[in-house]
């Protein structure tokens, strides 16, 4: 294994007792990689929130057993600052030291932009409210927000946020190697020092993901796009494919140096912990 090489899994809050006992069975098979922290997603403007936090305290309840931090997602957008400061004394008094600082997106049709506009606003504040407490990581897009009126300026607005205090960043999934590359390089030349962690995001059904990829700008190559639509409904034969592609593709990204591996899990054993196993990573 790549000497230093953290990884991490993301988790959605599951709203069921079936999803809740699926997320825990998951969990426990994931343990063996040995990560840095589980996080668990964050709905802005929506009703979920709650269940964020149950599952974070979930995931440190169990810390003493695994030593693996839970680190929530926290999106500001639609949020008030009185609400935001209760979240934080609530991860505090449960020994949460980690979060994951975003804006968020409000759901169509939502309006009332809240008391921060962007996710360097939230650094800012957890950092004044909070100091040192917590660990901060950020988002980051090798193939630039969606939003963004350049890439130019989405870096530049991705160095706010750490300029504000994050500690490191995840990236938005990318199956294409060279967008990361050049990121990582032109941060390097903006001076912006911090981790920055490659998200591997895996595929399970191409509709959904083309339907997604399209909404948060994640390019799907043409190659890939040609591979995934010929299997049809043959699930089997897509998702043996897809392990394959993934694996190798983090390979790659384990030789460029990357600093550390987040898998987004989707609530799912595999294929994480097949790519981890393949490439040598249960420690
Ligand atoms: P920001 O960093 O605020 O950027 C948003 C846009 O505004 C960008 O185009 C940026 O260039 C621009 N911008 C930023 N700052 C400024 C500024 N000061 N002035 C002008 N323009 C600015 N969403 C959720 O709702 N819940 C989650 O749990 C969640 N988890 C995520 C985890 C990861 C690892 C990633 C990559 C994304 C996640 N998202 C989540 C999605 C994320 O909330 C969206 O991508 C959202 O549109 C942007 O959030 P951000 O924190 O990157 O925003």
């Amino acid at each position: 294994m790549a000497k230093n090489l953290t990884l991490s899994c993301e988790f959605f809050p599951p709203k069921t007792e079936k999803g809740i006992a699926n997320l825990s069975a998951v969990r426990e098979k994931l343990v063996p990689l040995k990560p840095e922290f589980f996080s668990v997603t964050f709905g802005a403007g929506g009703s979920t929130q709650d269940n964020t936090m149950d599952a974070v305290i979930d995931i440190q309840n169990q810390h003493a057993v695994t030593n693996i931090d839970a680190a929530p997602h926290l999106s500001c957008v639609g949020s008030s600052a009185e609400r935001i400061r209760t979240l934080l004394d609530t991860y505090r008094n449960n020994d949460i030291h980690r979060i994951v600082a975003l804006r968020g997106d409000l759901p169509s049709g939502m309006q009332a932009p809240g008391d921060f506009r962007y996710a360097n606003e939230l650094v800012e504040f957890i950092r004044a409210e909070t100091g040192d407490f917590f660990t901060i990581e950020v988002a980051a897009y090798p193939e630039v927000h969606p939003q963004a009126q350049s890439a130019e300026d989405d870096l530049i607005n991705f160095k706010r946020k750490v300029d504000a205090g994050a500690n490191s960043a995840i990236t938005q999934y990318f199956y294409n190697i060279d967008a990361y590359r050049y990121f990582v390089d032109n941060c390097q030349k903006h001076g912006i020092d911090i981790p920055i962690i490659p998200g591997i995001m895996p595929i399970n059904n191409f509709t959904q993901l083309a339907r997604f990829s399209a909404n948060c700008g994640a390019e799907i190559p043409r190659w890939l796009r040609k591979k995934l639509e010929a299997f049809y409904d043959d699930s089997a034969s897509m998702n043996a494919f897809t392990v394959d592609f993934l694996t190798d593709f983090t390979q790659q990204l384990i030789d460029l140096g990357v600093p550390g591996i987040h898998f987004y899990t989707m609530n799912k054993v595999d294929p994480t912990l097949t790519i981890c196993d393949r490439l040598g990573l249960i420690k």
